[in-house]
């Protein structure tokens, strides 16, 4: 450890003492020799020597015993500025060390290592959802838990607020990174009991390999970080094994990053909208809110890409809010016996005064609770289940209604359903796509409807792309549905200062 903090060579303190040591016992000689004669018969020149001896010892003693503590001190520093306090692993700068310490390895014995970078999705929107005691509990559990997936000797370093470093060596039998990382990934994805509540979390890993990607740790951080991003932006969470291309997605990224701020304020954004038909009666019930970006050299950018970027910057939370209150405003132009349907970021929905905001845009805006209707995904619902069930039940309680998005793709246990307050299922377009190849996913759809009945809610399909789709939904017994085969989302026609009749039909 010194080593690394050479405060003083090995040999300067050996010297130091040294000189100490022989100054002392000349001193001590010199002074018994002039300043004294023999004691209780002892001869002048035993006593002398003796005393000499006494200077020497206590000098080389108290130069040895500074450099101890000049070695505490270092130790202390060293370790409280290395290691995170939290957890009690090393901090970012320790973790460097060790790369370069198996980077080094790997050079002379040429069996490979992986860094692997770990990160808890949306920690920082957590954080402030659940408050930063609650955030520091989650942050050492997930460390314990690490400690105890990672074979013995792993090193393991805390990275960044929620982000976290491992080097796995698979060598001599152990298992395959691979089947490492797949069984880390769903080790750590477990729900975390905290003294409050249950966390659930999703991860994002990326990957990169010594020697193949190279050896210098801030450029190998770097790297498992784009593996990392890549994996984020693919969908729900996953890992990633870095390669070269994803560069051209990172500074595509880094772009759109950079380009969201200045969006907002140059107006860049808008809302299309998109009909909700009701299936029995073929009358359009709602319409569906969806936000474009119109980039002014790049033209139109998919909310696909820039909404997960906006949502880990947190710009969601500005965009979110304009989005709401704008298809609040625009209702008043939309048949009064249609709903308008807002997409709300996990993000959002846990935002502390959400309830609030929801409250002073409806009083805004003058627009009926009833024609409102939020579109929350059941992985937002899921972030902190109690939570979420009061929110819920504050929203409902305002009159107005709630869809779960994205209908199952996340969860397979379906038990949280009964805790929530909510008046709609949407199946994910996913299951649409299937419905005419698939048989089974026929069945699911029926389950799905089946299970609206039993909760007393109502379902909606979303993607129905073809009149064939539309008789097997109505079949199964589906009540709304949305997709290009109904129409596509458009913009509201512009604005005219005579306006009265309302529009029936967008796009
Ligand atoms: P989503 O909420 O699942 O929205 C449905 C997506 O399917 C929309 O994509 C819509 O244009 C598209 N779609 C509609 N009908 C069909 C169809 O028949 N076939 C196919 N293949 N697709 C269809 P879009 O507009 O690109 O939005 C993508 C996602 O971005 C949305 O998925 C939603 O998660 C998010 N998003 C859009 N607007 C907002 C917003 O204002 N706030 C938030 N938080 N997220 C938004
Ligand atoms: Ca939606
Ligand atoms: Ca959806």
């Amino acid at each position: 450890m010194t080593s690394r903090n050479p405060i003083r060579t090995k040999g300067f303190r050996l010297l130091t003492i040294a000189a100490c040591t022989l100054g002392s016992f000349v001193i001590g000689l010199v002074a018994t020799r002039y300043g004294m004669g023999g004691v209780a018969g002892v001869p002048a020149e035993i006593v002398g020597l003796s005393m000499a001896a006494l200077c020497a010892f206590a000098a080389a003693s108290s130069a040895a015993s500074f450099f101890a503590g000049v070695d505490e001190s270092v130790q202390y520093i060293y370790h409280e500025t290395q290691h995170d306090k939290l957890t009690a692993l090393p901090g970012r700068q320790a973790m460097m060390a060790r790369i370069r310490e198996a980077a080094d390895r790997t050079r002379s014995t040429g069996s490979p290592v992986f860094l692997i970078d770990i990160d808890i999705n949306r920690f920082k929107s957590i954080n402030d959802a659940i408050g930063y005691s609650n955030g520091d509990e989650l942050v050492r559990v997930f460390a314990d838990r690490l400690r105890q997936v990672v074979p013995l000797g792993t090193a393991i370093g805390r990275i960044g607020a929620g982000e976290f470093a491992l080097l796995y060596q698979d060598q001599g039998g152990a298992e395959r990174v691979d089947i490492f990382v797949e069984r880390l990934f769903d080790l750590m994805t477990k729900p975390y009991r905290l003294s409050t509540h249950l966390q659930s979390i999703n991860l994002s890993i990326g990957i990169v390999s010594l020697p193949k990607d190279g050896f210098e740790p801030t450029r190998l951080l770097r790297l498992s970080n784009l593996a990392l991003q890549h994996a984020r932006a693919s969908g729900v969470g996953g890992w990633a094994v870095f390669h070269p291309e994803m560069g051209e997605v990172a500074d595509y990224r880094q772009w759109i990053e950079a380009e969201l701020n200045g969006a907002f304020e140059r107006g860049e954004f808008s809302l299309h909208y998109q009909p909700q038909h009701d299936l029995s009666t073929g009358r359009i019930v709602g319409y569906e809110a969806l936000m474009r970006w119109n980039h002014p050299s790049r033209g139109m950018i998919p909310p696909a890409e820039f909404i997960p970027i906006a949502e880990e910057t947190g710009m969601i939370t500005t965009i979110g809010a304009w989005a709401l209150r704008q298809a609040c405003l625009d209702a008043h132009r939309l048949p009064q016996d249609c709903f308008v349907a807002v997409n709300i970021s996990a993000v959002q929905f846990m935002t502390r005064d959400f309830i609030a905001q929801v409250a002073a845009v409806l009083a805004e805006t003058g627009i009926e609770p009833s024609r409102l209707e939020l579109e929350i995904t059941e992985t937002a619902m899921m972030q902190d289940r109690e939570r979420a069930a009061a929110i819920l039940k504050d929203l409902t309680a305002m009159g107005l209604t709630v869809a779960v998005d994205d209908f199952g793709t996340g969860y397979s246990n379906l038990s949280y359903l009964i805790d929530f307050s909510f008046h709609k299922l949407k199946i994910d377009q996913s299951f649409i796509q299937r419905l005419e190849t698939d048989a089974s996913t026929g069945a699911v759809v029926s389950t799905i409807v089946g299970l609206s009945r039993a909760l007393g809610v109502h379902t909606i399909a979303e993607g129905v792309e073809t009149e064939h789709q539309a008789t097997l939904l109505r079949a199964a017994g589906c009540h709304i549905v949305q997709g290009y085969f109904y129409g596509h989302p458009a913009p509201l026609p512009v604005e005219t200062a005579d306006e009265k009749p309302l529009l029936r039909a967008v796009g």
